[in-house]
C-alpha cells in the first residue's frame, strides 16, 4: 500500500485497522467470507479504468477486446460450475440481479409476486415494503410453518392458487434448512407463474452438490458472488437459453450502465477457484462445521430455530435467555466475535432489536477451522450469551478469541 500511504494516509489507516480486526476476530456473519489474494489482485487492477457497456462482441465502446476475454471467461466458468445454459455476470449486486429478473418478467404497479417474508427468512429485495420490490409490485408473502419452523410447500401452493402471481420467488437469507426448488417450480407451473430461485447464500453449496441446485429446474436463478461462492462483492444470473436475451436486456441497458470490469475479472477468478476439487471439500467442511457448532449450542441449552441446520447457518432464539438479538450481538462484538441479530419466526421485536442471532461458518472455514475449533467457538459464544454483562467473562473470551484467530491466517494459500 505504499502509494496509498503517501496519497491518503487516513484511508490507508482504515485499511490497516480493518485488516487487523479481520485477523484478530472471529467472523461468523453467515453472508460474509474472505476472498483469496488472487481475487483481490483482479479487483484492485487497472480493469477498473474502462467502459464496456454491452456484452462481449457487442460493445458500445472501442478497446474492449481484452475485457471481452475476461467476461467470456467469467460467463463460461459460471455455466460450467452450475451446468447452466446461460449466465450474466454483470449485476453489481444480488439485489440488482433480482431487480433485473423482476423488470424482465413483471409489469410495475400491476403484477403480483409471491415470496418469503423478511421476518421469516426472506430478503429485502423479495418484496419488503421498504425496498423497491415492495413499492413496485403487488407483493404477497409466505412464511414458515410456525410449529416446525420449516417451509410448508402445501401452504405455499394454496397461497399461489389464491394469489395467482406472475412470479414466485424462493431462496432465503436466514433459513437453516434445505429448500426444495423443484417443489417451488411445480407450484409455479401449476399457476402459470415464473419461478426465480435466489441462491445468494447457498451458491457454493449448490455448486458443490451439497444442496440441490435450482439451475435448469426453475426459470431464473440469481446469486451473489461474495457469500459461499467466496468471490468479489457482486451478483449474477443464470437461466436457460430461451430467456437469455430477455435477461441480458434487463441488466443492460435496462438497469445498469457500464459493468464493473475489475469485479467481473475477479468473478472469473473466484469461479476458477470454485471449479477446483478443493472447493467442494471447502463447502462440505462449511456444513460439517455448522452441524458441530449447532450441536454445541443445543447441548448448552440454547434453542435453535427449526432445531438445527442443514446448511452453513443457524438461528439462535434468545427468548428463553431474556436477551435481545441486539444485546447478544453487542456483547459478542465486545469479545471479538462478529455475528448479526436476526428476526425469528413468531418475532415480537423490531428488526433493529430482534429475538435472534444468525451465525454462519463460511468465513471461519475459509481460515481453515474445523470441528475442534467449532467446539471452542460454540463454548465461547455460550459463555458470552449466558454472561453478557460480565466484563470479566467478555475480556477472558476476547483473549481466547484472539489466540484462536491468531493460529488461522486470513490467507491460507
Ligand atoms: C445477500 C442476499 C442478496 C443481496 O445481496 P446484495 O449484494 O447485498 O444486494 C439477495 N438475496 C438474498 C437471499 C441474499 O441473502
Amino acid at each position: 500500500m505504499s502509494n496509498l500511504e503517501k496519497v491518503d494516509p487516513e484511508i490507508a489507516a482504515v485499511i490497516r485497522r480493518e485488516q487487523d480486526r479481520q485477523l484478530r476476530g472471529l467472523e461468523l456473519i453467515a453472508s460474509e467470507n474472505l476472498v483469496s489474494r488472487a481475487v483481490l489482485e483482479a479487483m484492485g487492477s487497472i480493469l477498473t479504468n474502462k467502459y464496456a457497456e454491452g456484452y462481449p462482441g457487442k460493445r458500445y465502446y472501442g478497446g474492449c477486446e481484452f475485457y471481452d476475454i475476461a467476461e467470456n471467461l467469467a460467463r463460461d466458468r459460471m455455466k460450467q460450475l452450475f451446468g447452466a445454459q446461460h449466465a450474466n455476470v454483470q449485476p453489481h449486486s444480488g439485489t440488482q440481479a433480482n431487480m433485473a429478473i423482476y423488470f424482465a418478467t413483471m409489469e410495475c404497479n400491476k403484477d403480483r409476486m409471491l415470496s418469503m417474508s423478511l421476518t421469516q427468512g426472506g430478503h429485502l429485495s423479495h418484496g419488503s415494503p421498504v425496498s423497491f420490490s415492495g413499492k413496485m409490485y403487488q407483493v404477497h408473502q409466505y412464511g414458515v410453518d410456525l410449529e416446525s419452523e420449516t417451509l410448508d410447500y402445501g401452504k405455499v401452493g394454496e397461497l399461489a392458487h389464491a394469489v395467482k402471481p406472475k412470479m414466485i420467488v424462493c431462496g432465503a437469507s436466514a433459513y437453516p434448512r434445505e429448500i426444495d426448488f423443484r417443489a417451488f417450480m411445480e407450484i409455479a407451473e401449476s399457476v402459470g407463474a415464473y419461478c426465480m430461485a435466489d441462491i445468494a447464500h447457498i451458491a457454493g453449496l449448490c455448486a458443490s452438490g451439497i444442496h440441490n441446485s435450482p439451475v435448469g429446474v426453475v426459470h431464473f436463478t440469481t446469486t451473489t458472488t461474495h457469500k459461499t461462492l467466496r468471490g468479489p462483492r457482486g451478483g449474477a444470473i443464470m437461466c436457460n437459453q430461451e430467456y437469455a436475451t430477455m435477461v441480458d436486456k434487463a441488466v443492460f441497458p435496462g438497469m445498469q450502465g457500464g459493468p464493473l470490469m475489475n469485479t467481473i475479472a475477479a468473478k472469473a477468478v473466484c469461479l476458477k477457484e470454485a471449479l477446483r476439487p478443493s472447493f467442494k471439500e471447502y463447502n462440505r467442511q462449511i456444513v460439517k462445521n455448522a452441524k458441530v457448532l449447532a450441536q454445541v449450542l443445543l447441548d448448552a441449552g440454547l434453542r435453535l430455530v427449526s432445531g438445527g441446520t442443514d446448511n452453513h447457518l443457524m438461528l439462535i432464539d434468545l427468548t428463553r435467555q431474556g436477551l435481545t438479538g441486539l444485546e447478544a450481538e453487542t456483547a459478542l462484538g465486545k469479545a471479538g466475535i462478529t455475528v448479526n441479530k436476526n428476526t425469528i419466526p413468531r418475532e415480537t421485536k423490531s428488526p433493529f432489536v430482534t429475538s435472534g442471532l444468525r451465525i454462519g461458518t463460511p468465513a471461519v472455514t475459509t481460515r481453515g477451522m474445523k470441528e475442534q475449533e467449532m467446539q471452542m467457538i460454540g463454548d465461547l459464544i455460550t459463555r458470552v450469551i449466558f454472561h453478557p454483562q460480565d466484563a470479566g467473562v467478555l475480556s477472558a473470551v476476547h483473549r481466547e478469541v484472539s489466540e484462536l484467530a491468531g493460529k488461522f491466517p486470513i490467507y491460507p494459500e
